[in-house]
């Protein structure tokens, strides 16, 4: 995933997984030449929640001696998710999902990374799955890995992917880095968590049902691989950024946002 003479910028929320992430690459990177980290935190701006998280990012990026470059939605937006999402709130992942890409991103182009290495882990990928195979969105199960390997976007790449949740968390409490981070106000409308305890508990009936999911992931990218659905994309009409329709899912969000 990262070859020498690589800059990655590595998405810190300053949670468990991202947390994890730059630890590990950090210890890893030494052995390899001409390999540079940069930390990007996105503020989506989300009263009581981001403050502690975004101080939790600060704290490792000292330790370790890492750069570290913050970007708030109020900058590249124009307002806080918070502001967003009065009288939106159902839909809050869904929005805060689709301008935190684009941040990242942005910060990425910034410090003119070559990779954007994100913490998503086993569990992550495989409730993304299930969530897009619940919502019928074939084309987003599909395109996620398509877009990565096209070449329009910073190649993004995710190390834990294969590394459960409980794993992680194992990780850091063996590497003293275990901390208690308020959650998201905003958790309780997402249909993700409910579809995290239904997996946790096939999971724990029928060990491997998460790598089997990721699997067949992989086996309807392979048989959809050239057909419609993997098609190349347009450029936004508005932004000029790579998309499926007239508009980029940013530009189309942020009209209907008001801005
Ligand atoms: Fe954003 Fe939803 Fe995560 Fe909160 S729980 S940070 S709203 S994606
Ligand atoms: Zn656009």
């Amino acid at each position: 995933m990262i070859i020498p003479g690589d800059r990655v910028a590595v998405a810190l929320s300053g949670g468990k997984d991202s947390t994890a992430l730059l630890l590990l690459l950090n210890q890893l990177l030494p052995a390899w030449e001409d390999v540079r980290l940069i930390a990007i935190t996105i503020d989506e701006g989300i009263f009581g929640y981001r403050e502690e998280t975004i101080q939790s990012a600060e704290l490792l990026t000292r330790q370790l001696g890492i750069e570290h470059h913050c970007i708030s939605f109020n900058e590249l937006f124009g307002d806080s998710l918070d502001t967003f999402l009065k009288g939106r709130e159902p839909q809050a992942c869904s929005i805060c999902g689709i301008l935190r890409k684009k941040a990242m991103v942005v910060g990425a182009q910034r410090i003119g990374a070559t990779k954007l290495a994100t913490g998503h882990n086993l569990d992550d990928e495989a409730q993304s799955v299930l969530m897009n195979v619940f919502r019928s969105d074939l084309p987003r199960l599909v395109r996620n890995s398509a877009l990565n390997s096209s070449g329009i976007f910073i190649p993004r790449i995710k190390p834990l992917s294969l590394i459960s949740e409980k794993e992680i968390a194992m990780y850091l409490i063996q590497n003293d880095a275990w901390r208690v981070l308020p959650e998201c106000p905003y958790t309780s409308y997402a249909l993700r968590r409910e579809v995290r305890s239904l997996l946790s508990g096939f999971e724990y009936k029928h060990p491997g049902t998460m790598f089997h999911l990721l699997e067949s992931k992989q086996k309807i990218e392979h048989y959809c691989s050239g057909s419609v659905l993997s098609a190349p994309l347009h450029s936004c009409r508005k932004c000029g950024d790579p998309c499926s329709g007239d508009f980029c899912q940013v530009c189309s969000l942020l009209q209907s946002l008001g801005k």
